[in-house]
């Protein structure tokens, strides 16, 4: 019998939902008796998945934002995630997590600069967690273009996961990944998980009520359907919110699928990056650019209405305002900073190092500079960079993903925004966003009224006013 494996990836991530003024993420409605969603989601979530061992299991990838919460607030819990890959990493030679960019960023919607930056920073993180590089990123909302596979291939990266209607070939075999050519000349793998199962997990509580069910009626009817000669690699992917947060106790169901029922029926566990060592690529696939796993719509989702939210007119001008607003900042950055130090946009990837807490900033920028800088200088410099991580924050998809302007995500992107313009504002001496603000105001929340630009402008103020 050709060799099968299976496998689960779990997309583990939570949004910025810190406060800018405060460093801290607000009590939240409908979190009790936890004080904010991502402590609930961890004591649902991710603390009963690590202590189960899942993170040895399957595939994953934990976005940054998570990362960094739980190094703050539960440090050992993040400590025993990174001993069970590297357990993964010393027996196989390859790891089971997956990078994701930096901040989750519709990967299309950003330029190269911008997605150059967003994997750097994420690949660094990686390294700094894990000890040691991933094969594999995983791209926010599976989003995709030609360009940003490319950044991957660019930056080491052999593979990423999309879903199966984002490959142009209407001949698709999801058990085996397939090469993507690309301009540059250079290619990269890409897997497409099993639809079917993946969405049975996601959306079908009875389909997970019990893993030696699943594999009898779900799994191996799925291998029955979809034969051929050669090895074939079953991959399903899901939100890792999904095991034991969305649906309750399905962390356990996850631990017996991968470690037990699975293995009993005769097929292998496996994970992306060994099987892709072990098995050459056979075919090769071109995607279908602007789509992504959760828009049906390609990536509108993110940038205007579209029949996942039919009535959200202020997802286009919140976009628009915050691309203004993001050109408007750089070239304040390119104008003040030219002078003193050599590449800008090479500065900007190694202030990973300051974000992630392994440089002092004062030290950063001097050790960077072309010249000796004066306090006055390195004020600047600092303020500017710490004006590009906010633009960059900013641009997190969970702003346009909800149906309405009114709620954390898309009012957090405001925040973000805002804190970008003062701190540019320190840097230049004028408000960078006030010509702007007749494209934010076109934005309005219908269920509370609140206008884009007054949010906008009360959060300006208030860093003006706390920090000028
Ligand atoms: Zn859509």
């Amino acid at each position: 019998m050709p060799e099968r494996a299976f496998c689960v990836h779990g997309h583990f991530y939570q949004p910025p939902r810190v406060d800018p003024f405060t460093g801290e993420i607000p009590q939240e409605y409908g979190a009790e008796p936890y004080s904010n969603w991502t402590e609930k989601i961890y004591h649902t979530c991710y603390r009963p998945n690590t202590l189960i061992g899942n993170f040895e299991k399957i595939s994953f990838n934990l976005g940054s934002t998570l990362t960094h919460w739980m190094e703050q607030h539960h440090p050992d819990t993040l400590k025993e995630i990174v001993r069970q890959e590297n357990a993964v990493f010393a027996r196989l030679g390859v790891s089971n997590g997956m990078a994701q960019p930096y901040f989750h960023t519709i990967m299309p919607l950003a330029d190269k600069r911008d997605k150059l930056t967003l994997v750097r920073w994420g690949l660094r993180d990686y390294q700094r967690l894990f000890g040691h590089l991933p094969q594999g990123m995983w791209l926010p909302e599976t989003a995709v273009d030609l360009e940003t596979l490319d950044v991957l291939a660019g930056e080491g990266l052999q593979f990423t996961i999309l879903a199966p209607w984002q490959a142009k070939r209407s001949d698709l075999d999801v058990t085996q990944p397939y090469k993507v050519n690309l301009p540059s000349g250079r290619s990269i793998a890409v897997f497409f998980y099993n639809s079917f199962l993946s969405g049975e997990i996601s959306f079908n509580p009875c389909a997970t009520e019990n893993a030696d069910r699943f594999v009898q009626d779900w799994l191996l009817p799925q291998m029955g359907a979809i034969q051929r000669d050669g090895a074939q690699f079953f991959l399903a992917a899901s939100d890792g919110e999904l095991y034991g947060h969305h649906q309750p106790f399905r962390d356990m169901f996850l631990s017996h699928l991968l470690d037990g029922a699975v293995e009993e029926r005769g097929i292998l566990r496996s994970y992306p990056a060994a099987w892709l060592r072990n098995h050459p690529l056979e075919q090769s696939t071109e995607i279908v650019e602007n789509t992504s796993w959760s828009c049906h719509h390609g990536i509108e989702r993110w940038r205007d209405v579209c029949g996942d939210a039919p009535d959200a007119t202020w997802k286009k001008p919140l976009r628009e305002f915050l691309t203004q607003l993001s050109q408007a900042v750089d070239a304040i950055y390119e104008e003040k900073t030219s002078g003193l130090v050599g590449d800008l946009w090479a500065l900007r990837d190694d202030y990973a190092q300051v974000i992630m807490g392994q440089a002092d900033p004062n030290e950063f920028v001097q050790a960077h500079a072309k010249k000796k800088l004066n306090s006055a200088e390195v004020t600047l410099l600092k303020n500017l960079l710490a004006a590009q991580h906010e633009r960059l924050r900013m641009f997190s998809s969970d702003a346009w993903f909800f149906y309405d302007l009114d709620r954390i995500e898309p009012l957090n992107a405001l925040k973000y925004a805002a804190h970008a313009a003062h701190l540019t504002q320190l840097a230049c001496g004028r408000d960078v966003s006030q010509d702007l603000l007749p494209i934010i105001s076109r934005a309005q929340s219908q269920q509370s009224g609140l206008h884009g630009d007054m949010a906008y402008l009360s959060y300006l103020s208030r860093f003006n006013l706390n920090y000028a």
